[in-house]
């Protein structure tokens, strides 16, 4: 499914600065909202960031683009793929996708908490094969 037939089938319109913001997310893969604006504003200058913010929220509240909260650093957003979760790197910021079973973790956590869960995030601080040698 291209963007267009995706942001459709949500019910959003499939508006330029919309499919923008997809295929700069698509390109980069986990963008901060800094970069995001200064790429969409090379199409479209006059775009406000509220504006940004306001069709990313859009999207997140439809469930196919997410939001990654990190320590010290700006949260990145990306177009929904599969659950997974994230390895970052300390030194060069790179971050990366990777399938790990968090449901046992999740089993635990409610066992544990009592509360129902229903979402979890799993993100590893280290430092990348790239940055070790
Ligand atoms: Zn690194
Ligand atoms: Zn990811």
């Amino acid at each position: 499914m291209d963007n267009k037939a995706l942001l459709q089938k949500h019910n959003l319109k499939a508006t330029p600065q919309r499919l923008e913001i997809m295929r700069i997310l698509e390109d980069g893969g986990h963008v901060n909202i800094d970069d995001l604006y200064r790429e969409i504003r090379k199409t479209f200058p006059s775009v406000s960031l509220s504006t940004i913010y306001k069709n990313m929220n859009k999207m997140i509240e439809k469930g196919f683009l997410s939001e990654v909260k990190l320590n010290n650093q700006k949260n990145l957003y990306e177009l929904h793929k599969e659950r997974h979760s994230h390895v970052v790197c300390t030194e060069c910021k790179s971050i990366m996708d990777i399938q790990v079973n968090v449901l046992d973790v999740l089993h635990e956590a409610q066992n544990i908490s009592h509360y129902e869960l229903n979402e979890s995030s799993l993100t590893f601080h280290g430092v990348c094969p790239r940055c070790l040698v």
